[in-house]
């Protein structure tokens, strides 16, 4: 039986992180996946070039049932230390928009960079090993795998949610959480696009491909950006955001004209072009083919000149315009979902350490716990963040 300070289940964003991290700070640690590549959803994520962080990453971009757990690990490991260690191994990067970071050139260079990290400290990786089971007996963690027997006293989760499970996504962490005693927060798919009920997705499928800026709203969570259309639903930066606040049944509320008054536009369009046809009017705005998809859809009066459509009409025009309520039918699920929302419950987990409070030398970091970002490289920060966290408790517990 090979003996480990730590052992971190999950050679992803935030093992990785953390094992580098514990063994700069003197531990033995190991991470072990099952997985034949380490860092998979590393390299798939931001179209293949990572988008590895947010420079406006704070704790307002993170949901949870506690949302001041995330703050003292991102005010302790931020996105400024990440970018300065991105910079150390001179891995070229920009801002694209709203202040996510991405590599220029790959992915591959963050998981390089990570694995050389784990080297340069000595932290062992071992892929291809997958978890069985684990036991807690006399201070120390068995954690029984497909390539025989690990023991530490310490033992980190960082295994990940549910979201792809072609990636190598497994329940084991909440199994974990479960078998020590924790509450899970019920876990659903977060960023991820929504499907439409026959009629809307019928209507729609047409513009499939289509993108349009938008400001979109379900409960609490309100964002100004690209909504797309697709043959199963809607998806695009909008909906993604969007998603990690809806709940099945609910209508989302889309603006399909951000900071314009529709009526008033309308209004001041029948007074300067009376004799113009709604649809020569509204092609001002939209691609022909969405205004045709979106008359059809909404019974426009699409032919009729300007001055013979009454207030009323224009009322209701504007308000599908500006306040487009749409009841999704549900979302993709986990098969596209780029994170889970809920998991281990933070009020039972040390928000300094990352370390249970339920069970001695247990710890949890990134997204097995209820800590989910907004898309942005939010959620990779939160990787970072809670494994340095966890890290620095490893060496002072
Ligand atoms: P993971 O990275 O999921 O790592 C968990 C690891 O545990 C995996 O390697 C898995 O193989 C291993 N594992 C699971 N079960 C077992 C088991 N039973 N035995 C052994 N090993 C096991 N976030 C951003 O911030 N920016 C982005 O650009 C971005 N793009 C994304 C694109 C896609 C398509 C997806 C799916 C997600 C994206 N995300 C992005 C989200 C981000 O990838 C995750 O939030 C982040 O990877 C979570 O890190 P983690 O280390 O907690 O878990």
């Amino acid at each position: 039986m090979a003996l480990f300070d730590v052992v971190i289940i999950g050679a992803g964003a935030a093992g990785l992180h953390c094992a580098a991290h514990a063994a700069r700070n003197g531990l033995k640690a190991i991470v072990v996946d099952h997985a034949k590549q380490a860092g998979k959803k590393i390299l798939i994520s931001g179209g293949g070039r990572c988008n590895f962080t947010n420079m406006y990453a704070s704790p307002e971009n993170y949901l949870s049932s506690n949302p001041h757990f995330c703050k003292s690990a991102l005010s302790r490991y931020t996105q400024w230390d990440f970018i300065g260690l991105v910079a150390e191994y001179q891995i070229p990067y920009d801002e694209k928009t709203l202040g996510q970071l991405f590599c220029d050139e790959s992915a591959k260079d963050i998981v390089r960079m990570l694995l050389d990290e784990c080297e340069r400290y000595g932290a062992k990786v071992q892929l291809r090993t997958e978890v069985l089971d684990v036991d807690y007996e006399q201070d120390t963690y068995r954690i029984n795998t497909s390539q025989g027997q690990l023991s530490a006293s310490k033992l980190v989760v960082a295994c990940g949610g549910l979201s792809m499970p072609k990636l190598g996504a497994t329940p084991l962490g909440y199994q974990i959480a479960e078998q020590f005693g924790h509450s899970i927060v019920p876990v659903r798919a977060g960023l991820v696009p929504f499907t439409l009920h026959p009629p809307e997705k019928e209507a729609f499928a047409e513009l499939a491909g289509v993108s349009m800026d938008v400001a979109a709203n379900a409960n609490d969570g309100h964002f100004s950006e690209a909504m797309l259309f697709t043959h199963r639903g809607l998806s695009g930066p909008a909906m993604l955001q969007v998603s990690s606040y809806w709940q099945p049944g609910e209508a989302i509320t889309v603006d399909c004209l951000p900071g314009t008054d529709a009526l008033e536009w309308l209004q001041e369009n029948q007074a300067k072009q009376p004799k113009a046809q709604l649809n020569t009017v509204l092609q001002q705005l939209f691609a022909k083919r969405v205004v045709t998809q979106l008359g059809a859809y909404h019974q426009w009066p699409l032919t009729h000149r300007l001055a013979n459509i009454s207030k009323k009409t224009f009322q209701t025009i504007a308000e599908q315009l500006n306040q487009w309520q749409i009841k999704p039918n549900g979302t993709e699920g986990y098969r596209t979902a780029e994170v889970t929302l809920g998991g281990v419950n933070v009020d039972e987990v040390s928000s300094k350490t990352m370390q249970s409070k339920l069970q001695p030398g247990l710890f949890f970091i990134g997204e097995v716990l209820d800590v989910t970002g907004w898309l942005g490289g939010y959620n990779f920060q939160w990787a970072w963040s809670s494994a340095y966290a966890c890290a620095e408790g490893l060496a002072n517990v």
